[in-house]
């Protein structure tokens, strides 16, 4: 078997750079590929090819130089991942997973093939065909392609909202009874090694459907704990997934697990284990591709991670504010994404807050968020 020297990466986004900054550790060759010169990756990558991950020829091309292919984003050009594949490239995660992961329909349907419990849907082509639904209102209606960070999903509370509703190929879910969503990142190395990093709670921004927070460990009995693992291993188990893998799901308030949807690459949602776990998602999806044991992913201390919004009002050059009052609190991480440009609700960074309790870490929390800014 070849030695595995390079490693290139679709997208050099902030999930690229935190994943860079550990893989650096192991003295590998990286490669970035991003239609953004100013990427977050730029900071600390020598390789950087400026062009867009989702054109078969740059990413072809692109894939050519590297021994290995990975990604820190799912909307790439899953052609060009197939053929590499299909010379010998390696691909992790491999492309046949990322086409059905790039698709909620699809999604949707492998938790039915497989008895992974989520909420009841429909699938419609346009927004005509939504009309023959009505009765499954109130619904979610989620563009099978495309979304991220709630955009492509839209509440359809009654027939008059259909008038607002994408007309794309989408995904119409029921209304989940939400009490939690939580978070269980899972790897799988080549070998079939698996496992799961300690379940997250995930509080919402509802304003934007972005994670305003997490905590680790999440607020959940010992029994939902292990119940959310073990579907994620199924699910990593099922995919045969080589990488790691986020598992969104809710918790209902009648107690029922939900899966909502996957996303096959380090997330948001693991942030906090750079500094809260023995071994960071980072590193974790580093050994799953190159086929190494997997890491203790152990807490080592309760965290809660903040992401660093935008500030509603600000679209400009970003300027911090507050960020010295915040650095006096113990255990508190900044990690700025390298980003110029602010807009509102942009993800600009995050702060990891670790603490001896839980409770200890949403009282820091409470400072911190009116301390730090991001204005323009
Ligand atoms: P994205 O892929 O853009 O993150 P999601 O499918 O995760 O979109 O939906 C974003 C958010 O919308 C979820 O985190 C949840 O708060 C809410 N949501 C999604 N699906 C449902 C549902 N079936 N019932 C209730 N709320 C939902």
């Amino acid at each position: 078997m070849t030695q595995i020297k390079s490693i290139g990466i679709l997208g050099g986004g902030q999930l690229g750079k935190m994943f860079l900054q550990k893989a650096l550790d192991f003295n590998l060759d990286f490669f970035v590929l991003d239609p953004d010169p100013e990427c977050s990756c730029k900071a600390i990558c020598n390789n950087l090819t400026t062009g867009s991950f989702k054109d078969y020829n740059t990413v072809y091309n692109f894939g050519k130089q590297v021994d290995l292919i990975t990604i820190e984003i799912e909307h790439v050009n899953i052609e060009a991942l197939e053929q590499l594949e299909k010379e010998g490239k390696k691909v992790f995660p491999q492309p046949a997973v990322l086409r059905m992961i790039q698709d909620k329909g699809l999604q949707k349907e492998f938790y039915t093939a497989h008895n992974i419990p989520t909420p009841p849907y429909v699938l419609v082509n346009s927004k005509e065909e939504i009309y023959k639904h009505s009765s499954l209102f109130p619904v979610m209606q989620k563009m099978r392609k495309g979304g991220y960070d709630g955009k492509g999903v839209k509440p359809l509370k009654n027939e008059a909202d259909i008038k607002d509703a994408f007309n794309e190929a989408s995904v119409l879910e029921s209304f989940a009874d939400i009490a939690m969503e939580i978070s269980v990142i899972v790897a799988r190395n080549l070998s079939g090694e698996i496992k799961t990093f300690p379940v997250v709670e995930m509080v919402f921004n509802p304003e934007v459907n972005l994670v305003d927070n997490l905590l680790s460990p999440a607020r959940i009995s010992t029994e939902t704990e292990k119940y959310a693992e073990e579907i994620a291993v199924k699910i990593a188990e099922k995919l045969g997934i080589v990488g790691v893998l986020a598992v969104e799901m809710f918790i209902t308030k009648k107690g029922e697990i939900l899966v909502n949807e996957m996303a096959p690459r380090p997330h948001n949602s693991g942030h906090h284990s750079i500094e809260a776990n023995i071994t960071s998602q980072y590193e974790q999806h580093l050994r799953a591709i190159m086929n190494w044991p997997l890491g203790d992913t152990s807490i080592v201390k309760p965290a809660l991670m903040l992401n660093l919004l935008g500030h509603k009002d600000y679209s400009g050059k970003a300027i911090v504010t507050g960020l010295s009052e915040a650095l006096k609190v113990s255990g508190v991480k900044p990690h700025w994404y390298g980003k110029e440009i602010t807009k509102p609700f942009r993800k600009m960074g995050h702060i990891t807050i670790t603490g001896n309790s839980i409770e200890e870490v949403l009282e820091k929390a409470e400072k911190i968020r009116n301390t730090i800014k991001v204005i323009a």
